[in-house]
C-alpha cells in the first residue's frame, strides 16, 4: 500500500501550501511539465521568456502535482481505522467541498459530495470520508467514475449495508468554453446495497441530503 501523504491535503496558508506542494510533487516529473507548459505558451504565440510568464511553467507544474496528488495515494489508507458500533441507521456527511480536474479538458470541476452509509458494525471518522473524497478527486477524473469509485470503496472497506454518494459539480469545460452555460451543474449518484434495493431507504437518504431543514 502506498504511503499516505496527509499534509498534501492542506492547502490553506503559504507555509502549508508550499509543503503540500512539495509532498504532492513526490514522484511527479516537474521539469517535464515545465517544458510542456513552455511549449504550450510558445504554441499559442506567447513569449515564454517575457517577465510575467517566466515563472509560469514552474507554477503550473506545482499546481498539477497538487491537483493530481491523488494518483500516488490509495484512498483506502483512510478507511483502515474504524470503530465497532451497533448503529444501523444512516450516517451522512453532507456538502464535502472538492475540486477535481476533468480528464477530457484538464479543466477544474468544482462542487460538493454527499456521502451516506448504513454501517454493518464498522463506523469510520467523518473526516476520513472527506479524505476519501479528497484523494479520489485529485486525479484526472470524470464525475461519473468519481461517484462510483467513492461508493465502491466504502462498500468494500466498510462492508456497509448501504452506501449512497451524490455529487453536484459545475464543470469549467461547460461554463467557460464550448456551450458556455454558466450556472449549469451536473448531478451524479451511486446507490449501493439497501439504497439500491430499497426505495424507502433511498427516499430517506435523498430527503436527508436535500430535504427540509437544510
Ligand atoms: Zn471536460
Amino acid at each position: 500500500m502506498p504511503k499516505a501523504h496527509p499534509t498534501a491535503e492542506i492547502t490553506n496558508g503559504d507555509a502549508a501550501s508550499s509543503s503540500a506542494a512539495k509532498i504532492a510533487a513526490a514522484g511527479v516529473d516537474l521539469p517535464r511539465i515545465e517544458r510542456a507548459v513552455r511549449e504550450i505558451l510558445a504554441a499559442v504565440g506567447e513569449d515564454p521568456d517575457r517577465e510575467g510568464l517566466r515563472e509560469t511553467p514552474a507554477r503550473v507544474a506545482r499546481m498539477y502535482a497538487e491537483m493530481f496528488s491523488g494518483l500516488k495515494q490509495d484512498a483506502r489508507i483512510h478507511t483502515q481505522k474504524f470503530f465497532t458500533e451497533n448503529y444501523d441507521e444512516v450516517v451522512l456527511v453532507r456538502d464535502i467541498a472538492f475540486c477535481s480536474m476533468c480528464e477530457h479538458h484538464l479543466l477544474p470541476f468544482i462542487g460538493t459530495a454527499h456521502v451516506a452509509y448504513i454501517p454493518e458494525g464498522k463506523v469510520i471518522g467523518l473526516s476520513k470520508i472527506a479524505r476519501v473524497v479528497e484523494v479520489i478527486s485529485h486525479r484526472p477524473q470524470v464525475q461519473e467514475r468519481m461517484t462510483e469509485d467513492i461508493a465502491n470503496l466504502l462498500v468494500e472497506e466498510l462492508g456497509a449495508k448501504g452506501v449512497a454518494v451524490v455529487i453536484e459539480a459545475s464543470h469549467s469545460c461547460m461554463t467557460i468554453r464550448g456551450v458556455k452555460k454558466p450556472g449549469s451543474s451536473m448531478v451524479t449518484s451511486s446507490m449501493k446495497g439497501v439504497f439500491r434495493s430499497n426505495l424507502s431507504s433511498r427516499a430517506e437518504v435523498m430527503q436527508l441530503i436535500y430535504g427540509k431543514g437544510r
